[in-house]
């Protein structure tokens, strides 16, 4: 079976085609400006040559339907009709409390993603009108929805609950859900498989750390704590989010400043983190040239991060009683040999040691620890269109 994998934003569209049979990516690309000037669609078919179109996509039905023109283009498409997709697996980011699993997209479904939109008011309503264009675009084909919140409810209620007034819990569902789902569930599991770890028996921390950071502590397979909250904004400072703070910030500055609460939000998602700290930029390749060349601030923007890094990383340890393996995965954990020293330095007390070496290399899923290491250090990279082109398949 073919399976399409689809990651709308509100103005983007991520595609892989991926054959079931040996989980190969047959083609992937993305549309980005839908809506905007100069919308752009770039489709890289597996052993030909890349396809680039600038064209109008006034909405993602366009966008849906210039991506299966693609894939079944003459010249650079790589299947012959659109009955060959036997099923659309769809990014979701948000399922609130509603689900825990990945489900084929019925009108209830919709409902449930809808009724989210609150929640996650960027990326729910560009999920459902993905979903709602595959509808109208491959009718009688599968949907289905792979929540980013899901691997994340299995969070007992004293992870996920808040000290705040309870009502608000009851009320307007105020508690933490956890992000990057898909990627903590595929790392952890090819964590435990990796390490040769009993599933029923395991402690594993999977770091993700890439635009957007989160962290999360997995007791045999299942998630019991994610640095992410209510909003991805929660946890680690990021490329451009400040991660916790003190919220009476917020009350301090917008009264200095005159801003609303929504400006100062702004603020904290898009102009804070490693860009802020750094004055220079949200990239970590960048910060690692600036700390080269005697930046000092680029020095500080890593030391904060790694910093709190590893203070989760402690408090997992706690969490789950012990670890077995620490997984570094996403942007900056699969390419920045430097913040993981720095992260991995926090734990030499208790013995747990860095292969500089190994750790410097590139390549695929490796251990990083030295062989006398009290815990196992791994780079696995992730793969969420793969997890989600596997939960596809095994629910159609
Ligand atoms: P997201 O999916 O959250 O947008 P990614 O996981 O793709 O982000 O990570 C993107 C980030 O990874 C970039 O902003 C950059 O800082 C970092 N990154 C990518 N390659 C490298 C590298 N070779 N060294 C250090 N950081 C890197």
């Amino acid at each position: 079976m073919k399976i399409l994998v689809l990651n709308c934003g509100s103005s983007s569209l991520k595609y892989q085609l991926i054959d079931m049979e040996n989980e190969e990516v047959l083609a992937k690309g993305l549309c980005e400006r839908i809506g905007q000037d100069g919308a752009v669609l770039t489709h890289k078919p597996e052993g030909k040559e890349k396809y680039v179109k600038e064209t109008p996509m006034p909405d993602h039905q366009v966008a849906v339907q210039l991506v299966l023109d693609a894939l079944m283009d003459t010249e650079h498409g790589v299947i012959a009709d659109a009955k060959e997709i036997g099923a659309v697996g769809h990014r979701v980011l948000h399922a609130g409390q509603k689900y825990s699993k990945s489900i084929v997209v019925d009108e209830k479904v919709k409902a449930v993603i809808r009724e989210c939109f609150p929640l996650g008011p960027l990326h729910n309503p560009a999920n459902l009108i993905g979903i709602e264009a595959c509808e109208k675009a491959l009718p009688g084909t599968p949907n289905v929805a792979v929540f980013d919140t899901a691997f994340h409810q299995t969070m007992p209620p004293k992870a996920y609950m808040y000290a705040v007034p309870y009502n608000w819990y009851e009320d307007y569902d105020i508690r933490r859900y956890g992000f990057h789902g898909t990627s903590h569930a595929f790392v952890s599991a090819r964590a435990i498989e990796f390490a040769g770890l009993d599933p029923e028996n395991s402690k594993v921390i999977v770091c993700h750390l890439g635009n957007g950071s989160s962290i999360s502590a997995v007791l045999n397979g299942k998630c019991i704590d994610t640095s992410m909250g209510l909003t991805p904004l929660e946890g680690l400072p990021m490329g451009t989010r400040s991660g916790d703070i003190d919220p009476a910030i917020v009350q301090f500055v917008a009264n200095k400043e005159g801003k609303s609460v929504d400006e100062m939000l702004n603020i904290l998602n898009k102009k804070s983190g490693m860009l802020a700290v750094s004055g220079k930029s949200s990239d970590f390749r960048d910060l690692n040239d600036g700390m080269d060349n005697g930046d000092e601030r680029c020095k500080l923007a890593l030391e904060i991060f790694c910093y709190k890094v590893a203070k989760y990383i402690g408090s997992y340890i706690a969490a789950l009683h012990g670890v077995d393996a620490i997984a570094f995965t996403a942007g900056v954990g699969e390419n920045d040999s430097v913040v993981r020293k720095m992260v991995i330095e926090y734990f030499d007390y208790m013995g747990i040691k860095l292969d500089e070496e190994e750790n410097n290399k590139r390549g695929d899923d490796r251990y990083i620890s030295t062989s006398d290491s009290s815990v196992k250090i791994l780079v696995i990279p992730t793969n969420e269109e793969l997890r989600i082109a596997r939960e596809t398949q095994e629910l159609v």
